[in-house]
């Protein structure tokens, strides 16, 4: 995999341009490859031998504090101290300054090695959330001590009755008493409410537990607003602390109702938090004294503006979704690898030559089969074609943040249309990668003496958190494609015509190939809006976003092969992998696109009785 991604960073993506820029002006080709080297071998120490174990370990709650093997804790330390928390921060809060594309690059090993260890990505999100939209003293309390790995973060947004659809959130927010703003770290409220499915919000990794959690603030009336404008945003720390960031002894209202029970993912708790119902009263009789006088509700400092929490949450979108692409993607890789080892060595049946088969002659390795070729070529076009999406969208990101206005404007749309393909694509078929890899594996794939079916147990979240598939589905048709005019769509056209015209000769056939996809993407998107009511333009978002995620993925996947040059092996693989997704995949998209353009109302008319 480090080839690959060496690969991918340098030969393809030319990472090392960016170190002409002033942010990066300190490293070099060889400051990234220590980057890289650290977090491999952090990787394959303390997170890849524990994998299985934390699957079968799951965290558990003894009534006071929530248990999880001391692998976990070793893991959470090895990464702190690696820096990786702060990577991209500035020198002057300790951080390295190193390019987006290379932090996820390096943190793609861990994802590889034991996605469910790995749980930095929510503490830095949540810290560099704060960095955008916080004030200096939250940052100062807050997102530092993060960075340096002695508190950890949590997103607190999906609720029991609101999960896709948050401008339900019940969550409420009350001044705390007639000194609230007057709070040097925030603008302080009490929170009541509950929030579903919230990884890492109860252990014991670390000092104290940062929750940004968003609440709605009544009116005078003591009434919400409806939808999204009335969300705000709160820092809910586990523990209070003062404006230096020192605990200080008291317990906030924050508990644990339960643990959630998952299919993969285990070595990340997933918890059901219950804010400000009293199991914790805090400061009685102070200001406002909490909702009931007792100290009843948990204290949040506002973040922003009332009413800005859902945008100053997708700020973080970008960032997160990208790393679940690229956790899903790594999923896809790690299976992929596993398959592979099993096809190697594995003998099974005979090749049928003109008279048939040959008992007497021995049997071959099953990797002989131009079946298992064919799923071995599947898995690596979609997990190297989904590495080397989430790798394109990083630089996207470093270009957004350190390129010239015109260039980091472009950066800014592309990322928007790109952004639910990169979520969504590696989600969707590095998932069936791992499939794939189960059956390469026949009846031994599908039981636990080997990783594959945790892998794909592991992955089957990747759908389903950060937006659901269905969800990022309506966002690409509803939204990003028509934004700004369609711009974003014209940007990503031109870039794929871009490339389409710069292919050495033995491409030109999947040049002419990707055009037409091009075409018959752009032609989908006016006839699914064409004379259209929304719901019947978005009834087959998902046949859209599975066709526009290929139609991505073979550009990408053309454009790499253009840097695979000469005979090595590696190079051969790619190719074949290119050829692979042009032949088998990319013709797909016709079928999913049909229904799109002729609006198809089969299952948005099938009425319910008749299920
Ligand atoms: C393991 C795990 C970890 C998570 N971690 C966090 C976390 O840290 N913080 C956090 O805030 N949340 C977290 N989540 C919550 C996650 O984001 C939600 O589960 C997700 O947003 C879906 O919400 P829901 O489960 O309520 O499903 P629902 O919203 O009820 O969706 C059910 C189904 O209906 C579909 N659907 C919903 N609305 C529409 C619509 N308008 N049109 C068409 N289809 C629709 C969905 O696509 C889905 O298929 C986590 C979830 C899991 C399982």
């Amino acid at each position: 995999m480090r080839a690959v991604i060496d690969f991918l960073l340098h030969d393809w993506l030319k990472v090392s341009e960016l170190t002409a820029r002033e942010r990066f002006g300190d490293h070099s080709p060889e400051t990234f490859g220590q980057v890289l080297d650290t977090c491999e071998r952090i990787a394959r120490d303390k997170f890849a031998p524990f994998n299985r174990l934390v699957d079968t370990q799951e965290p558990h709650y003894d009534g006071d504090k929530v248990i999880l093997p001391q692998a976990t804790k070793d893991a959470w330390d090895a990464y702190a101290a690696s820096g990786m928390l702060s990577a991209a921060q500035d020198y002057a809060i300790g951080g390295m300054q190193l390019p987006y594309t290379v932090e996820s690059a390096a943190n793609a090993f861990f994802a590889k090695a034991s996605v469910s260890i790995g749980a930095g990505m929510l503490s830095v999100g949540n810290a560099n959330l704060l960095m955008a939209h916080g004030t200096a003293l939250q940052q100062r309390v807050f997102a530092f001590n993060e960075f340096s790995g002695r508190f950890s973060g949590t997103m607190c947004l999906s609720e029991p009755q609101a999960g896709s659809s948050l401008s339900d959130v019940a969550t409420r927010a009350v001044p705390d008493g007639a000194d609230f703003e007057s709070d040097p770290l925030g603008p302080r409220y009490r929170l009541r409410g509950n929030k579903m499915w919230i990884s890492a919000g109860e252990h014991e990794l670390t000092e104290n537990i940062i929750h940004l959690v968003l609440a709605k603030i009544p009116g005078p009336d003591g009434q919400t607003l409806a939808g999204v404008k009335g969300i705000s945003l709160f820092i809910v720390p586990k523990k209070l602390v003062d404006d230096q960031g020192h605990l200080t002894g008291e317990r906030n209202d924050v508990s644990l109702a339960g643990l959630n029970h998952k299919c993969g993912w285990r070595g990340t708790t997933n918890t059901l938090l219950n804010f400000g119902e009293g199991r914790f009263p805090v400061r009685a009789g102070q200001g406002g004294g909490g909702l009931d006088g007792r100290g009843a509700g948990a204290i949040g400092y506002l973040v922003g503006a009332p009413g800005e929490g859902l945008r100053c949450m997708f700020h973080m979108m970008n960032e997160a979704r990208i790393g679940v692409g690229m956790a899903a993607a790594m999923l896809g890789m790690a299976g992929y690898e596993a398959s592979l080892a099993y096809a190697r060595q594995r003998p099974q049946g005979r090749p049928t030559g003109a008279g048939g088969k040959d008992a007497s002659r021995p049997q071959v390795r099953i990797i002989e089969h131009a079946d298992i070729k064919r799923m071995l070529l599947a898995q690596k076009s979609y997990s190297e074609g989904a590495l080397a999406l989430a790798l394109y969208s990083a630089r996207l990101v470093d270009e957004q943040h350190t390129g010239q206005a015109k260039a980091a404007d472009e950066a800014r749309l592309l990322l928007e249309v790109l952004t639910p393909i990169v979520k969504s694509f590696p989600s969707e078929w590095c998932l069936e990668a791992n499939s794939l890899a189960i059956q390469i594996h026949g009846g031994y794939g599908y039981t636990r003496d080997f990783p594959v079916e945790q892998y794909w147990r592991d992955n089957r979240l990747n759908m389903i958190h950060e937006g659901t598939h269905g969800i990022q589905a309506m966002d690409l048709l509803g939204r990003k494609v028509l934004m700004e005019g369609g711009q974003g769509l014209k940007l990503l056209a031109a870039r794929m015509q871009a490339t389409a015209s710069r292919v050495s000769p033995e491409w030109a056939d999947e040049a002419r190939q990707l055009l037409d996809a091009l075409q018959q993407v752009g032609a989908a998107t006016q006839a699914a809006w064409k004379d259209a009511e929304p719901a019947q333009a978005l009834a087959n978002a998902v046949p859209y976003l599975q066709a526009f995620g290929h139609t991505v993925i073979a550009w990408i996947w053309l454009d790499v092969a253009q840097s695979a040059q000469g005979d090595a092996p590696a190079q051969v693989g790619r190719r074949a992998a290119a050829r692979y997704f042009f032949r088998y995949e990319l013709p797909k998209i016709s079928a999913w696109l049909q229904v799109v353009s002729r609006r198809d109302p089969t299952c948005a008319e099938v009425p319910e009785d008749a299920f």
